[in-house]
């Protein structure tokens, strides 16, 4: 009945602070991925300028 899920890295997203996993378009840039979307992304560097 249960199936092994993919054993994939994940992290916390700073900005909206839900968990997203690893994603194949990240395989060269994980270690520095902090957020889940450029969306997020862009929010956080909005915020860090006011
Ligand atoms: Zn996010």
């Amino acid at each position: 009945m249960a199936h092994l899920k993919p054993h994939l890295p994940s992290k916390q997203c700073l900005v909206c602070k839900r968990p997203f996993s690893w994603r194949k378009k990240w395989r060269q840039c994980w270690e520095q991925v902090l957020y889940c979307s450029d969306r997020c992304r862009r929010q956080r560097k909005q915020v860090n300028s006011l």
